[in-house]
């Protein structure tokens, strides 16, 4: 990482005053817990506005963003630093293709984060989408079979195209709770999370509005339906996670070449098996043979007797 070119993070400066005040606030929390680098990695499917909001957070257009999924097939990772900050954000190509994951995507993404330690995962998704279903399962999925399902606990659920009208019936923080809630059941069963895999707090889930048509309150800065100024808001969820007691998942080559970190146990099953073979298997094996043995000698009941009668 160290040969990697480090930009002065710039961006900061677009941001309205009291977002920069609130922003630079949550990363000298961070200095202060002697965290001086802040790894991110976003993921989820294509066109969910990964890029966008990789951008949103710089504050400048670092990464290409496209309407018509045209992403190219590698991970981009992005640094800026501030007063002895770093700040790297990777971004990857969606992880779907042709209605299935995209495993040969997933390995490019595997070897990019190669001795790289995720600090925090990014899991994108849209808000204004009305259903999930098992390809949903699968992305989960297949990103937990890649990191392990400790990565959820450095996990942020991320929604964007925040800024909606909710269908008839329904009020803005009904329908935010309706799909973050289906999304989150998806999201526990692709990673097989139990209750007491995550803190008590749960995966965090937060809305962001990449649009450049985002209403702004009276500071300038963007903000929710809510009025949640959500650029601070979606920071401070992310310092949050790396607070929370847990650790960040280091890419190291056992992880990306070694068994599914969540089945390491399987390997135990060829030696079950060996065991089963020779204690079980051969035991019976031995009490047949004696049988049959015994059995030479009643002749009455052989087949070579039997052959003999009218
Ligand atoms: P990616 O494939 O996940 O990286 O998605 P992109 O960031 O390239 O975004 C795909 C499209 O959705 C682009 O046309 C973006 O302008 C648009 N988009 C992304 N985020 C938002 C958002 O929060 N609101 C709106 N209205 N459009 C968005
Ligand atoms: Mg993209």
């Amino acid at each position: 990482m160290a040969s990697q070119l480090i930009r002065e993070w710039t961006g900061i400066q677009q941001f309205p005053p009291v977002t920069q005040t609130k922003l630079i606030e949550l990363l000298g929390k961070l200095k202060q817990e002697n965290v001086s680098t802040l790894t991110i990695l976003v993921m989820g499917k294509g066109g969910v506005g990964k890029s966008s909001t990789v951008n949103s957070i710089i504050g400048e257009r670092a990464v290409a963003v496209s309407a018509f999924q045209s992403e190219g097939p590698r991970p981009v990772m992005v640094s800026r630093s501030r007063a002895g900050f770093t700040l790297n954000i990777i971004d990857t190509p969606g992880l779907v293709e042709g209605g299935y994951v995209n495993d040969q995507a997933l390995e490019i993404i595997k070897r990019f984060l190669l001795n790289k330690t995720i600090d925090v995962l990014l899991y994108v998704d849209r808000l204004d989408a009305y259903r999930v279903d098992n390809l949903d399962r699968q992305v989960v999925k297949a990103i937990t079979d890649s990191f392990g399902k400790e990565i959820w606990r450095r996990g942020v659920v991320v929604l964007t195209h925040a800024q909606l009208s909710p269908p008839d019936g329904l009020n803005y923080e009904d329908f935010f709770s309706k799909r973050s809630e289906a999304l989150m059941k998806v999201v526990r069963s692709g990673a097989r999370l139990r209750k007491q895999d995550i803190q008590d707090s749960g995966i965090p889930v937060v809305l962001v509005e990449n649009s450049g048509r985002c209403h702004k309150n009276e500071s300038d800065e963007k903000i929710l339906p809510n009025g949640t100024a959500w650029i601070p808001n979606l920071v401070k969820t992310i310092t949050d996670a790396v607070s929370n007691g847990s650790k960040g998942i280091l890419v190291d080559k056992k992880l990306i070449e070694g068994p599914n970190p969540n089945e390491r146990g399987k390997l135990l099953i060829p030696f079950i098996l060996a065991f089963q073979y020779f204690f079980i298997v051969k035991r019976i094996q031995r009490a047949i043979k004696s049988d049959m043995a015994k059995e030479r000698k009643a002749p009455w009941e052989s087949r070579e007797a039997n052959r003999y009668e009218p």
